[in-house]
């Protein structure tokens, strides 16, 4: 594996820094750090540089170092699939979404998942490694510079779970955030998590309002510790508690994702005990019929158990929204995500 450092991975103040060393004007540290966040990610490409300049920089440096290995693209919606090939060969996935107000990416935070949700296509990965800073731009940078157009929305809900990357993730954020990098709102970044405690809480307090999204997918720990081993370390009234404290520091509405499965989670009773315990809260379900993972025995609930459990959680005020789901064709949605096999 190459050992160059990666332009990605450093700050504005950094690159500067490394191109003056390097003994070239300011000017050009920020030249390239247009180009990067403009997702020029080739160095040989960055036009106004003169050629011997290129040439030393990509000789000392790379820039997010992933390619597109394969692209699918929904002929139902349009939604895009992206597998990138990383630089140690590694494989992760990203999904483009178009909605009436913009461009939104589901990226992936790990290769692989040690989480082990029963449900997920992703948990049989095992996990590999965490992604770093330079890999999540990547993933952002390079589907924008593909489509031509602004990404306006940021989800962390693909393959990993964020909170066991939480500096990286943390840092990622920031940095898109910023007015000279991708100057997207922290507004509309979503970062999921399927319940590490200590992290939500410690998420509370970086004081940023970006959206966060709990995996619950059952109304109790009988349930719960079926299908996601997390529930095992941290019960569910601890995670709830955790929830309200983040909802007490932030001020801020929790979304509560529920994947309807078919006879496991999905009955009106269980959606009783949910309301019961979610009833006054600041939140928001998501009720995402499962996908069904070629190998794994869970079916989709009917669309008349999802409206009932709906209704039910509804009778306790609580607002709930079904999930429309986008790219079923090139198994895009919420869990398919994984590894292809590349030999
Ligand atoms: N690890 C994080 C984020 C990645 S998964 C988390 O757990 O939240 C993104 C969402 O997809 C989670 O809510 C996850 O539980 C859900 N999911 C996983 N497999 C699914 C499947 N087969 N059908 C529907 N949703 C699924």
């Amino acid at each position: 594996m190459e050992n160059k450092k990666d332009l990605l991975d450093m700050t504005f103040e950094e690159l500067k820094e490394a191109f003056t060393t390097l003994g070239y004007p300011a000017y050009r540290a920020k030249q390239v750090h247009q180009w990067l966040y403009s997702g020029q990610l080739d160095i040989n490409n960055m036009s106004n540089l003169p050629k011997e300049m290129r040439e030393r920089i990509a000789g000392k440096f790379i820039a997010g170092g992933v390619k597109i290995a394969e692209k699918l693209i929904s002929k139902i919606d349009g939604t895009r699939k992206y597998l990138f090939e990383l630089k140690d060969g590694n494989i992760i996935e990203s999904v483009l979404m178009k909605y009436h107000y913009g461009y939104s990416v589901c990226l992936s935070t790990q290769v692989g998942c040690r989480m082990g949700c029963a449900f997920c296509a992703s948990a049989s990965l095992g996990m590999i490694r965490n992604l770093t800073v330079s890999e999540l731009l990547a993933q952002v940078l390079t589907i924008g510079h593909d489509i031509g157009e602004r990404i306006s929305h940021v989800v962390l809900m693909g393959i990993g779970e964020p909170f066991d990357n939480y500096n990286t993730v943390m840092e990622f954020m920031r940095r898109i955030n910023r007015e000279d990098t991708l100057n997207i709102s922290f507004r509309k970044m979503t970062v999921s998590t399927c319940g590490i405690v200590p992290r939500i809480l410690e998420f509370a307090r970086e004081g940023i309002p970006v959206n966060l999204s709990v995996s619950l997918h059952a109304p109790n720990d009988e349930i719960r510790q079926r299908t996601m081993p997390v529930a095992k370390r941290w019960s569910f009234d601890e995670l709830l508690s955790a929830c309200k404290e983040y909802t007490r520091i932030t001020s801020r509405r929790i979304t509560y994702e529920y994947s309807m499965i078919e006879n496991v989670n999905d009955s009106t009773p269980f959606a009783e005990i949910l309301g019961k315990k979610l009833k006054g809260t600041l939140c928001h379900v998501n009720l995402i019929p499962v996908n069904t993972i070629e190998g794994i025995g869970f079916s989709k609930s009917s669309r008349a158990r999802i409206e009932d459990f709906k209704r039910t959680l509804e009778g306790y005020g609580i607002a709930v929204t079904v999930r429309r789901e986008l790219g079923s064709d090139i198994m895009a949605a919420c869990g398919q995500l994984r590894r292809n096999k590349i030999t």
